[in-house]
């Protein structure tokens, strides 16, 4: 373990995914720094609300920004979908590739975030595929820029605690697409008057959804109780 700026008596906090924090005192006498344990409790750093992303498979590498946004934003599960007008068909062989890849990302944002999870990051799945999820959740809302008859905020009023989002590609989604996914249960909405990239209307909507019925936007302790240092009584939540 390398020490930069710190020395003995400072605290920090150790955090593992899915395990407590730990408030811990920093030894550095001679030989290698030291952890001493002082304190732990169960962080909540996880949303109230469990949010999967349904993402149209975007080109190049926007999937990668999508996934590590969204991650640090709170996203639950992510799910890419080829959609009729996705570029970036999936290729059987370099896909599983892609979603190692897309896995690893979260890992590394959950981790940075100080999630208590690693959001989920499914398989590359069809239109017919995706559409079943989209049945098992109780609200899934469709961004759509062309034709959403009310907007995202009044869609969520009264959310339930599990929601999912459906961003298309950059080509958007085909009429018959909302068509259908209207009849499977998804809930087309409008995003605002301007027209965003794909990638944008992804983490604007994460973050919106995050904002009106999770924990964004609110004091780092509204979810939290807080450290209280055991020697000066103030509190460390840096
Ligand atoms: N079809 C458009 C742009 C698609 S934007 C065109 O080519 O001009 C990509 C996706 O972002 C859309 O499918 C939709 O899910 C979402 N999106 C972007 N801006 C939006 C808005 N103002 N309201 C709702 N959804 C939006």
């Amino acid at each position: 373990m390398k020490v930069l700026r710190l020395g003995t008596g400072d605290l920090l906090v150790a955090v593992l995914p899915g395990g407590p924090e730990v408030l811990c005192r920093l030894e550095v006498t001679g030989g290698d720094p030291r952890l001493l344990p002082l304190e732990e409790r169960q962080p909540r750093s996880e949303p109230p609300v469990d949010v999967t992303l349904f993402q149209g498979l975007p080109k190049g590498d926007k999937m990668d920004l999508v996934v590590e946004k969204s991650s640090e934003i709170g996203v639950s599960r992510v799910v890419p979908v080829v959609t009729h007008r996705s570029v970036s068909r999936a290729d059987p062989r370099s896909s599983p590739r892609k979603v190692e890849r897309w896995r690893r990302i979260a890992r590394g944002a959950a981790a940075l975030s100080g999630r208590l999870i690693i959001p989920e990051v499914t398989e590359v799945m069809d239109w017919s595929g995706a559409m079943s999820l989209v049945e098992s959740l109780p609200l899934v809302v469709m961004p759509w820029e062309a034709g959403a008859p009310g907007g995202l905020r009044e869609a969520l009023r009264d959310a339930p605690s599990s929601i999912g989002v459906f961003i298309g590609p950059e080509g958007g989604f085909e009429k018959h697409e909302v068509e259908e996914g209207m009849k499977r249960g998804l809930l087309p909405v409008s995003l605002g008057p301007r027209i965003l990239r794909t990638e944008t209307a992804a983490i604007a909507a994460l973050a919106l959804v995050m904002g009106i019925v999770g924990d964004l936007g609110g004091p780092r302790d509204s979810w939290n109780t807080g450290w209280q240092s055991p020697e000066t009584g103030e509190s460390n939540n840096s």
